[in-house]
């Protein structure tokens, strides 16, 4: 055990947590942990993770709390809610939600806190699960750098980039500027991928060439990939992304913000989730516009997963 670096407690075992609460545990931190549903810690107490029963007793005697829920409201609910964690931490402790939520709800999350004697960063994460499970994510950190200064052993646990971007609420901000260039990059190499299948030219063929050139990215490497793999399993899930750029278009909106293709980025999406999607990798959202350009998919290929 990392004595010196304290005492960590994790809550949201999911997709991505998991990897990250386990990274901490195998890297030698003295870790609880805690998930709503127990099965999913079993993999991270086998990387030496304590488990807890609920997250009041995961946090009792934490110096530093990570987060990594769904969305804001569930943010709420395990700070502040009938259960929460608010009251029983001690004062002095960081919080670290790297959860993808609400710029403004976070920085009254970090009032609150504060009145408590007790710090927030929002530190949402960019890199996916093979980042979570490889610890190379990318954190983009909002709040007080002396909070940062203590948290930051354990964040380097998990990512590789660590950028304090400025005060409460700036992480959340440069979160969902990531999602405003990622999912547009997602939609744009969809409608490539189905011209390219339309005009009888082998997509893979073509992802390969535009690997080679400006077009590269990350959204061509991986998800495009994993589309013309029909590999729908998440991944990352419908339902986060639309809830991602809802979060990103209110922004633009309140800002005033002249945005008309993260607009239609997230009605594509609504659209994804409508058609029954939302538990889906978000990489479906390049089958939708297959299937809205009547494109049939290439001989041999596997259903969907
Ligand atoms: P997920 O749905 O797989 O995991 C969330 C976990 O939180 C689940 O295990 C759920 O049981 C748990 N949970 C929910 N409410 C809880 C509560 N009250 N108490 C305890 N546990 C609770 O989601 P994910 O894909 O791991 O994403 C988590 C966050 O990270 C989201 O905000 C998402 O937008 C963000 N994110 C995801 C990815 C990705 O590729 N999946 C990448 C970057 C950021």
């Amino acid at each position: 055990m990392m004595e010196s670096a304290g005492r960590v407690a994790f809550i949201g075992l999911g997709i991505m947590g998991a990897g990250m609460a386990a990274n901490l545990a195998r890297k030698g931190f003295d870790t609880t942990v805690f998930n709503r549903g127990a099965a999913k810690a079993v993999p991270v107490a086998a990387c030496g993770a304590r488990v807890a029963a609920t997250a009041r007793e995961a946090v009792g005697g934490a110096d530093v709390v990570f987060l990594c829920l769904p969305a804001t409201g569930d943010v709420a609910a395990v700070l502040f809610g009938a259960a929460g964690i608010a009251d029983s931490l001690a004062a002095g402790t960081v919080v670290v939600d790297t959860s993808t939520i609400d710029p403004v709800a976070t920085r009254d999350f970090a009032g609150r806190l504060a009145a408590l004697g007790v710090s927030l960063l929002d530190a949402p994460v960019s890199g996916g699960q093979k980042g979570a499970d490889d610890g190379t994510l990318t954190c983009m950190v909002g709040g007080p750098a002396e909070a940062l200064a203590t948290a930051r052993p354990f964040l380097a646990a998990m990512a590789t980039t660590i950028v304090h971007v400025g005060a409460s609420g700036a992480g959340q901000v440069a979160k969902a500027c990531n999602q405003i260039c990622v999912s547009a990059n997602l939609v744009g190499a969809s409608e490539a991928m189905a011209l390219a299948m339309k005009m009888g030219v082998d997509p893979s063929r073509v992802r390969e060439a535009l690997l080679g050139g400006a077009a590269r990215s990350v959204v061509l490497e991986r998800h495009v990939q994993k589309l013309l793999d029909r590999d729908f399993r998440p991944g990352f899930r419908t339902a986060l992304i639309t809830k991602d750029l809802t979060i990103a278009a209110k922004a633009l909106n309140d800002a005033q913000v002249f945005a008309p293709v993260a607009a239609a980025v997230l009605q594509v999406l609504k659209g994804l989730g409508a058609s029954g999607r939302q538990d889906d990798d978000w990489c479906a959202v390049g089958d939708l516009i297959q299937q809205l350009s009547a494109v049939a998919p290439p001989e041999g290929t596997p259903p969907a997963a």
